[in-house]
């Protein structure tokens, strides 16, 4: 097969997958996607890609951060709703350029911020959506509204958001770690937050050096791979899960 009909038969797969779920190729290339076609999730973007503050598959110690942490921001938008996931710049103006650079949206236009769980990192930029609804899971909610850093308060996210975005409990690295999962275009989206840290973690199912349990980490993961055709992790791009 030279290089244009090994193209062709790429681009015939690709448009095969747009219309159906399970795609047979002509040279048995078979996808099973996990997603649904009939969501209300129109479209989802990574609003800043986050980094580690210490990364052992850099050949980094855990013992001492070399950079700040970013994490990974995502915006999920449906019918009528804009869920910010993980905000993650502490500068109102950076923020709000960010989510510009992205999407188009201003601050305001953000209904919903969902926090994945109680790491500063992961909720940083709550405060520049004064305007939307706070959510995260029982626990985390009730522990950051304790700690009074907010002067407005988190409330205990149902199972779902909008009718169409699942609230998965995905403890390992903190116990009352949640995750998201919506579908888009057939496809199973997981914004996992720091149940996965990166991709380099994923593939060794290994947890963050603060993790506090390795070994449900690493079963997390294995959850998230059955649910998942799509995976943003906490601090890096998203990679496919196929
Ligand atoms: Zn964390």
């Amino acid at each position: 097969m030279n290089r244009r009909e090994f193209l062709g038969t790429l681009a015939a797969a690709v448009g095969d997958r747009n219309k159906t779920s399970d795609t047979e190729g002509r040279f048995g290339l078979s996808i099973k996607l996990k997603g649904r076609k009939n969501s209300s999730i129109k479209r989802w973007d990574v609003i800043t890609i986050g980094n580690l503050s210490r990364n052992r598959y850099w050949g980094e110690s855990k013992d001492r951060g070399v950079r700040s942490a970013i994490c990974s921001c995502t915006v999920i938008s449906g019918d009528g709703f804009h869920i910010i996931v993980d905000p993650s710049l502490k500068d109102e103006e950076a923020m709000a350029i960010e989510l510009d650079r992205r999407t188009g949206l201003s601050l305001d236009e953000i209904d919903a911020v969902f926090i994945t769980h109680q790491h500063g990192d992961h909720h940083f930029g709550l405060k520049h959506f004064p305007k939307a609804k706070w959510l995260a899971g029982a626990e985390v909610a009730a522990g950051l509204n304790k700690s009074g850093s907010y002067g407005k308060p988190i409330v205990a996210a149902d199972d779902s958001l909008f009718e169409a975005v699942d609230v998965l409990s995905t403890p390992g690295h903190t116990m009352d770690h949640h995750s998201l999962r919506f579908d888009c275009k057939g496809l199973s989206v997981v914004i996992a937050g720091d149940a996965v840290a990166t991709q380099d973690f994923w593939v060794e199912r290994m947890g963050y050096f603060n993790a506090v349990d390795f070994e449900l980490s690493a079963r997390t993961m294995d959850k998230i791979a059955s649910i998942a055709d799509i995976v943003v992790p906490g601090h890096d791009n998203y990679f496919l899960c196929l």
